[in-house]
Formats: C-alpha cells, structure tokens, sequence
C-alpha cells in the first residue's frame, strides 16, 4: 500500500458561517483530485456546515478536540459520538494550546485518542517540545513521553492514528523547524511506534508550525514526514492549496 500524505487545516477559533463559506467554496474548487489526502478540522459549531459543503468532495472534516468520556455532565465537552454525527473523520488531540491554556496531561490526551479511537475516529496526536526544553537538550525525551501515554493506552491500535510533531516554538511564530530537525524528530518518533504496532511505517507522521506556501516543499521532501498540520496558512484558499499542491 502506498500511503498518501495528510494534508490537514487546523482552523483554530476562526472563522464565521459566511467567511467559512467563501473559504470552503475556495478550497473545494481547488485541488480536483489531490494526490494527498486533504481535511480541514473546524470549531464545533461549524461541522455541520462543513459537512454540508464537503460531503462528496475530496476534503474530509475534523474537529479540534474531543471529549475524554462518552456522556454526561462534563459541560462543554463534545464527545466522540458527537463528532461522529456530523461525519467527523479527524479529532486532533493534545494540541499545545489545549495542553497550555486548559492544562491538559499526556494521560488526558490519550485517554481523548482512545475515545476517537473506538468511534472510528482519527486522532491526530500532536506531540512537540517548547524551546526551553529544545534548549536543554530535552526534545526527544519530552516528545517520547507525550506518544508513549498514547502507546500505553491504546496498544496495537496506534496503529489507526495520526501524529504530528509541532515544536511549540514553531507554532504561530513563523518560525519553521528545519526540514532536518523536523525529519530527526520524525525519524525518533517512527522507531518508537515500530515497537508498539507492525504498521509502524503506514502511520501518517506530519509536521506542524508555520508551514506555508513556500516552505512545505521542502518539509514533505522529507522522508519521515508524511504530510502537514496548518494553522494559520490553512485560512488563506490560496496558501492552502499551494501546500496541497506541494504534497506527495
Ligand atoms: C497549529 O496550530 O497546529 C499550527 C501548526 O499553527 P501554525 O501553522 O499557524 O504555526
């Protein structure tokens, strides 16, 4: 099987119904057949909308995180069966921004990636280093330690996730990891799921952090780097499509 690489938009809290409409009219008139797989995870509200306008396109809809239990009084949180009701492909889980501002812990993270996990949902599993622990010598370590809570909570079944490396630094900053940062981190992060499911090197890897237009080439060169998670570029139809475009 030849696995295509994930080109994935994390829209964060953008967006509006009319502003998501021209953005999605946009991509969807884009890429045609794309050689990659393309997927734009979206605020909550907005999945029906973007299940509305995608359905039957080349371009799959997530959502930003997912709840870690199935039901209940947990007010706030969207659970995994909720996402699957609006034909939700991918759930991005442990994003920075949700482990900084909402104090989430590897185990939490894994425990939301086992939630999608049996919904038939794809967690993208974001892992990354901030740049004092890249200073003190601490990448490897931190990002093992954040996928080995997913290992450790989800077995052989790592082998249905997505990971994506987004050094913390890099996130929003405009400063991009080098491609040969990005693809040793990768390449650590490969062996590690080798150990724990035989489909280790069909597991989509993608690199995250102000990857745009005129970097992605260079990054999806790589050969542990098996696509990209966009944030700010993803709010642009044209920069998209360009990443889209860059895409193996
Ligand atoms: C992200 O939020 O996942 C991300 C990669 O953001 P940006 O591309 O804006 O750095």
């Amino acid at each position: 099987m030849v696995k295509k690489q994930l080109i994935a938009g994390n829209w964060k809290m953008n967006g509006s119904l009319a502003a998501n409409q021209a953005l999605l009219d946009a991509v969807r008139a884009g890429p045609g057949s794309p050689r990659c797989a393309v997927a734009v995870c979206v605020p909550a509200p907005y999945l029906a909308q973007a299940s509305e306008m995608l359905s039957g396109s080349a371009i799959s809809w997530g959502a930003q995180d997912v709840s870690a239990h199935d039901a209940g009084a947990y007010t706030g949180e969207v659970s995994a069966a909720m996402l699957k009701d609006f034909g939700v492909r991918y759930a991005i889980v442990g994003h920075s921004e949700r482990r900084r501002d909402h104090g989430e812990t590897d185990d939490l993270v894994a425990a939301k990636a086992k939630c999608a996990l049996e919904l038939g949902i794809t967690p993208i599993v974001c892992v990354g280093e901030t740049l004092a622990e890249r200073d003190a010598g601490q990448t490897q370590a931190v990002v093992m330690r954040q996928l080995a809570a997913v290992i450790a909570a989800n077995g052989p079944r790592v082998g249905d996730i997505v990971v994506a490396y987004e050094p913390v630094w890099a996130i929003g900053t405009g400063k991009t990891a080098t491609p040969g940062q990005a693809q040793q981190v990768h390449a650590v992060l490969r062996a590690q799921l080798s150990v724990a499911s035989d489909r280790a090197a069909q597991i989509a890897i993608v690199y995250g952090g102000s990857m745009n237009a005129g970097n992605a080439a260079e990054l999806l060169a790589q050969p542990d780097i098996d696509g990209g998670l966009i944030g700010g570029a993803s709010l642009s139809a044209p920069d998209f499509l360009k990443i889209i475009a860059a895409a193996l």
